[in-house]
């Protein structure tokens, strides 16, 4: 009965959704594959490093022995840092014990000091090298109110000593780098990092290769995600440093946008249906009823952080429907 209802909810969003969005933009994505490895820092632009990996086959503190772990090879957060003739800007920092490393591969970049650290968002694979990178440089941490406060409540030592609300901009040997509160999404805090002179930003979570998480115990909303892409959409670049993944064009993000919406409709669809949350209570039967494999995001790397807040999205969604 379920894989009946189920099928034919699928048919029916594939006969009316999926095919006028298609016209306008495909929807398949390449995550990309990952082959496990060390820390790498690949140039973006003149001026601008990406700090990637260490690529691994599940997430440092995500992995439990003999817990789940969906085989998928993981990196933490993307770090950037950027060159100024005054000293360097740093933004995220991954985790504690990474700290060294990452380090270490600023300083391949540049001989000149770290001056300031800029965060994405509180999650700890972004940031809870914080507190080591304060320990070991000195230098002021800036991050959005609702970073710090998400610091707070989660006794997350590490948190932002300098906060802004909208916007705040970092002015360093002639070189601005803006910091952007755009709207909820990934959490309540998801600031955008923009390099106005080298059209690129760093877009924290907000981005990623890979299924979008909503992460709801702190402040992620699925609805206000889209909007906020939106409102990313609407400034000026063509370089994206996502969370975690490859470098993407504003293409890139505009495909990504309609993915999520197409998402967002599909599981309204299935709650106009009567399909029940307990009915979506398996990956393997959330991949089905969303059609993940169609957006590219069936085994993506965060595919299974995701399906952690499906009843969340399911009742975040489902309050959108009209009765
Ligand atoms: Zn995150």
């Amino acid at each position: 009965m379920r894989t009946l209802l189920i099928a034919s909810v699928l048919a029916a969003f594939v006969l009316l959704g999926v095919a006028a969005v298609a016209q306008q933009l495909p929807l398949r994505q390449e995550v990309e594959r990952l082959a496990q490895g060390p820390l790498r820092t690949d140039r973006v632009k003149e001026g601008l490093y990406v700090i990637r990996g260490p690529f691994l086959p599940c997430t440092t503190r995500g992995c439990r022995p003999g817990g789940p772990d969906d085989g998928l090879i993981h990196e933490p957060g993307d770090v950037a840092v950027r060159v100024t003739p005054d000293g360097l800007i740093v933004i995220d920092d991954k985790y504690p014990e990474m700290v060294g490393d990452v380090l270490a591969q600023v300083r391949t970049v540049s001989a000149l000091p770290v001056k300031y650290l800029l965060n994405s968002h509180h999650h700890g694979d972004h940031v809870s090298g914080n507190a080591n990178v304060r320990a070991t440089l000195g230098v002021d941490i800036i991050g959005h109110r609702s970073i710090r406060e998400n610091f707070l409540r989660l006794n997350q030592p590490g948190e932002p000593n300098i906060t802004f609300t909208e916007q705040a901009a970092v002015h360093l040997g002639g070189v601005e780098v803006q910091l952007r509160w755009l709207g909820r999404g990934h959490t309540s805090g998801d600031t955008v990092i923009y390099f106005p002179d080298l059209r690129t930003v760093h877009t924290g979570d907000l981005v990623i290769d890979g299924m979008p998480v909503i992460d709801y115990p702190g402040g992620g909303s699925a609805v206000e995600f889209v909007r906020t892409i939106d409102r990313l959409l609407e400034m000026d670049f063509d370089t994206v440093i996502p969370g975690h993944g490859r470098l993407m064009t504003k293409d890139d993000v505009r495909a990504y946008r309609v993915r999520f919406q197409t998402m967002n409709d599909r599981m309204r669809a299935l709650v106009r249906r009567g399909v029940s949350k307990e009915q979506l209570d398996t990956l393997p039967e959330v991949r089905t009823a969303l059609g993940l494999a169609d957006l590219g995001w069936d085994d993506s790397v965060s595919t299974t952080a995701w399906f952690g807040s499906v009843g969340r999205y399911y009742d975040e969604l489902a309050a959108t429907v009209a009765p």
